[in-house]
């Protein structure tokens, strides 16, 4: 690999695959990966205990702003844990509760101004692989490099399926987690504030037919 982008931003539809891949070109790159959707996630369940309705913009926007959030680093699980207000809330964040709420309270353009502002500063950094669905076009828009992952709803419901039964979760059904991945789709792309769409300098990967291990291995033949 000569051509070694400092910053790399990758985006795509929901369960793309943009974290198993993002994690494998971050770790064998040395870099800093980092998946903004959990922040999303943070901002959605914190608003949601504190609140119990995510309906008002502005409230919601001023619990996001005031909220405590960290990240720790578990060396003995090889996890990050995220800390709200002190509490571990790591499990929490992917469960379909959160799912069905996240992209109302991520299309609030207070809760995107928050939320982008410390995703900069960390691209800013270099030797990152970010995560999201407007890394390419918002947050780091002069990244060397821009990936956009895509694949058909049903594959990545499929995906989605099988990763929920390997930790145990088995409240949704294939049906209900397509269902839920073409309406996060929706609200992502139609919003008006940084909608879900590739930059216009991204490569596009079409991800259906191959496993993450062979989409880590385009992305870095894109390097040579
Ligand atoms: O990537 P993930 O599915 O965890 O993201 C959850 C939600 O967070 C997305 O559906 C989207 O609404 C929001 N998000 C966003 N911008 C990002 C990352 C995530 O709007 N950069």
């Amino acid at each position: 690999m000569k051509n070694i982008p400092n910053q790399i931003a990758m985006d795509g539809t929901a369960a793309s695959g943009k974290t198993t891949v993002g994690k494998i070109v971050a770790e064998k790159l040395g870099y800093l990966f980092f998946d903004t959707g959990i922040m999303y996630r943070v901002a959605a369940y914190g608003a949601y205990q504190k609140l119990h309705d995510i309906s008002d913009e502005k409230k919601v926007s001023e619990v996001v702003e005031s909220m405590d959030i960290a990240l720790e680093n578990d060396t003995v699980n090889g996890v990050t844990n995220v800390l709200l207000d002190g509490q571990n809330i790591t499990d929490r964040l992917h469960l379909p509760e959160v799912d069905k709420i996240v992209s109302t309270v991520a299309a609030y353009p207070a809760v995107r101004a928050a939320l982008t502002m410390q995703q900069r500063k960390i691209g800013l950094r270099g030797r990152v692989v970010m995560v999201g669905r407007d890394i390419g076009t918002v947050v780091m828009p002069d990244a060397e490099m821009k990936i956009y992952l895509e694949a058909s709803p049903e594959t990545r419901a499929k995906r989605r399926y099988q990763e929920n039964l390997s930790k145990h979760i088995e409240s949704e059904t294939y049906e209900m987690i397509l269902a839920d991945i073409i309406k996060r789709d929706k609200n992502d792309r139609e919003r008006t504030v940084a909608p879900l769409r590739p930059a216009d300098d991204a490569v596009i990967i079409h991800t259906d037919e191959y496993t993450a291990a062979e989409v880590a291995e385009q992305i870095f033949a894109l390097m040579d």
